[in-house]
């Protein structure tokens, strides 16, 4: 199986604490409004099937479900589904959450969602270009999907890791391996390899201090991938 149990084990550990927008999931927190709207822009969410893997705790699959989509959510941590299915009790979200791989999935769904939403995932498992080629399984033909993640350079092991963990702590220290965060042309080749189309990479600036969170050029640490499947 495409699963560390390592790193599934760390968001066990923190799942009490997804909700709090001032806790271990803060930049999360911070940064979905502007990943929603990028999700949008891309195509209509309302009656349509999403899947978002990777979906932890639900921050992201709940604005997705408030959006109108028809959303399934998948994880392979125990806890932090259960604190997303309490979570979306509370806010009203309709949403399947099930604990499985993208690979598990696509087996049993092939071609099912119009949308594919992978953020903040892909740099925790053991083979990133196995849970992108399941991404692309689960997408109907003219799907579309949308990946996110970490570059891996100097800077990106600057803001991300000694920066982000052991400077300001904001998040855990031992969150990110910096060997497995991913350059974006290594992201590009696994999507073309999935049979894809990489319409845009775009890069995410985060910034720590006023919490502000913008789309840019730069893609030297945080940046989204959108793709189609033809
Ligand atoms: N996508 C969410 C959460 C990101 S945290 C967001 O951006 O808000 C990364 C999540 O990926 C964790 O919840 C972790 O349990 C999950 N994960 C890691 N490896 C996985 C795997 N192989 N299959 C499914 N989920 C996995």
């Amino acid at each position: 199986m495409n699963v560390d149990s390592s790193e599934i084990q760390k968001f066990e550990a923190l799942a009490h604490r997804w909700w709090d927008p001032e806790g271990d999931f803060k930049p999360l927190h911070d940064i979905n409004p502007v990943r929603v709207r990028y999700i949008e822009d891309k195509t209509p969410l309302s009656g349509v099937p999403v899947v978002d893997i990777g979906c932890g705790g639900g921050i992201l699959t709940e604005s997705l479900a408030l959006a109108g989509a028809t959303v399934t959510g998948i994880d392979m941590a125990e806890s932090p589904l259960a604190v997303a299915r309490l979570h979306a009790l509370e806010s009203g979200a309709q949403i399947d959450y099930v604990a499985t791989t993208a690979e598990a999935l696509a087996s049993e769904r092939p071609a099912t969602f119009q949308m594919v939403t992978c953020l903040e995932m892909l740099e925790h498992v053991p083979d990133f270009g196995s849970t992108v080629q399941a991404c692309a399984d689960l997408a109907v033909a003219g799907g579309h999907l949308v990946f996110s993640t970490i570059n891996r350079n100097p800077k990106a092991y600057a803001l991300a890791i000694v920066g982000a963990e052991y400077v300001l702590g904001l998040l855990p220290r031992g969150t990110h391996d910096y060997a497995k965060f991913i350059k974006p042309a290594e992201l590009a080749g696994a999507a073309r390899n999935a049979g894809l189309e990489v319409v845009e990479i775009i890069g995410m600036r985060y910034n720590p201090f006023t919490r502000g969170c913008s789309l840019s050029n730069d893609v030297d640490v945080n940046y989204l991938l959108y793709a189609r499947k033809p």
